[in-house]
């Protein structure tokens, strides 16, 4: 995991247990490094998502199989309004953010067991894409597709049995080297 920008810590060391149980992989924290300054977009005060991967994406460490970016900035790309986060499909690199998993962005109390169980959905989401997932027409799943964050709340928190498939292919294939 690579915190972009300033990120709680807590949250993060929460975060990286829970995808090291759910992914059964090693999962650790590297040194956070900054937003990157060209990502943002003054007229929309967000930042470009995939800016963000490409940045990351100048430093992977060798050993790492997949790297997720975790940021508190607000996400965007040209065509949304807004992303919790993006990943490169089949490739190595996602990053989701926190800013629209908090409450206090709807104008209601911070609520942190739920800021926590969207974060752990979107993490395992953008990371599903990484293993080549597309969206999953099960509800129960978390690769369903989510445009507002009561989706978050509504999909499943793991992967359907087709696309746990499919992870644990590729994370024990790639694990073995
Ligand atoms: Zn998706
Ligand atoms: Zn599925």
């Amino acid at each position: 995991m690579r915190p972009v920008g300033a990120v709680d810590h807590a949250i993060l060391e929460w975060l990286r247990k829970e995808m090291g149980d759910s992914l059964m992989s090693t999962v650790r924290t590297l040194p956070s490094i900054p937003v990157p300054p060209d990502s943002f977009e003054a007229r929309r005060n967000q930042y470009y998502s995939t800016k963000i991967l490409k940045e990351m994406l100048g430093d992977v460490p060798q050993d790492a199989m997949r790297l997720l970016g975790v940021t508190d900035k607000d996400l965007c790309i040209p065509i949304l309004t807004y992303v919790f986060g993006e990943a490169q499909v089949g490739g190595t690199a996602a990053v989701v953010s926190l800013a629209r998993l908090r409450q206090e962005h709807y104008g209601l109390a911070p609520d942190r067991p739920m800021l926590l169980e969207r974060l752990r959905k979107e993490s395992l989401h953008e990371l599903g894409h990484t293993f080549g997932l597309f969206h999953c027409p099960s509800r129960d799943c978390v690769m369903h597709l989510s445009n507002t964050v009561m989706d978050v709340d509504i999909r499943g928190r793991d992967f359907c049995r087709g696309c746990q498939t499919v992870v644990a292919s590729k994370t024990g294939a790639e694990r073995r080297g």
